[in-house]
């Protein structure tokens, strides 16, 4: 039977190469947090104990354990959840993590893009029919997030997108010689003049497969339910795949890359054009024409060329 890594009794969790019993896969999932939140391979730490954090609950697995350990390390965060009424699966997700917040006696904000903003999602994706339906959502998440975040004045917003995200983005990214994308990567995103809040990502050092192993052993309630508008893009679930085979193979080679990038990502620097301020309401964009591509998707605008 294979040992524990770091005590050496029998191990119950076998991930990547690497045999844990559970109490020391805690405390290494625990560590890796730790070290992610001081900045290791980005050269600053993400956020300080006074600083006030929006967590954006998703209900998935990654989410719920970063709302679950950015608890247990008692930072001063708001969890924040965004009904986008995709169906039972926004209902399965609305109901875990209002369980959570019942089980852990933390208040969970939640906000609905429908009746909080006026935003029907199947508009939305009718009117952008020729763009993948995740880029979409993420620009609408993306934005009412932020507009959240300055609403409830933190000082941060946290995700949880995991190494595996991290590393398949800049994969692509090189397949694609995307220098927009490896210019800005990072698991910390400064704020930019009082309009874009700083977002951080806490859990950039942990495996898809360390945070479901942590999950299930935790008992942190999660939805496993597949959205049901998911058209995300090829290459990069292409690109996940492919590092996670490569991986297999070498050990540890997929971390070696995304930490190698994080420490060498000067190196595709550029200059950042001033931003413009959208015509419509306000926030930076760099779009030519000086309209936002949340205005484009959720206005009733005429120019809709870019869309
Ligand atoms: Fe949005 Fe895509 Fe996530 Fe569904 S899978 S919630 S469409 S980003
Ligand atoms: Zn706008």
């Amino acid at each position: 039977m294979a040992k524990c890594i770091r005590c050496g009794k029998p191990a119950s969790v076998h991930l990547e190469g690497l045999h844990f019993c559970s109490d020391c896969f805690k405390i290494h999932v625990e560590k890796e947090f730790e070290e992610g939140i001081e900045g290791h391979a980005v050269g600053s730490r993400l956020v300080n104990a006074q600083e006030k954090v929006l967590v954006a609950v998703s209900g998935g697995k990654d989410s719920m354990v970063l709302w679950y350990l950015m608890h247990k390390h008692n930072f001063n965060i708001i969890p924040v959840h965004l009904n986008l009424h995709y169906g039972f699966f926004s209902e399965k997700s609305l109901e875990v993590v209002k369980a959570f917040s019942e089980k852990i006696g933390q208040e969970v904000r939640i906000f609905s893009v429908k009746d909080d903003f006026g935003i029907d999602m199947e508009g939305v994706f009718k009117k952008a029919k020729n763009r993948p339906r995740c880029g979409v959502c993420g620009t609408i998440k993306r934005y009412l997030i932020n507009k959240i975040a300055l609403d409830l004045k933190v000082d941060a917003i946290a995700t949880g997108h995991n190494l595996d995200d991290g590393a398949s983005n800049i994969f692509k990214a090189i397949l694609n010689w995307d220098f927009e994308t490896l210019s800005r990567n990072s698991p910390l995103s400064p704020p930019y003049k009082d309009k874009l809040v700083k977002r951080i990502k806490p859990l950039y050092r942990l495996s898809d497969a360390e945070l479901k192993a942590y999950a299930d052993m935790m008992q942190i309630d999660y939805t496993s339910e597949v959205c049901p508008y998911k058209i995300g893009s090829v290459t990069l679930s292409k690109s996940k795949e492919v590092l996670n085979e490569i991986n297999e193979e070498f050990r540890g080679i997929k971390r070696t890359f995304y930490y190698g990038y994080l420490r060498n990502r000067d190196i595709f620097k550029k200059e950042e054009a001033e931003l413009k301020e959208c015509k419509i309401c306000g926030m930076p964009t760099s779009s030519e024409d000086g309209i936002c591509s949340f205005c484009k998707l959720t206005k009733d605008i005429e120019n809709e060329k870019e869309i």
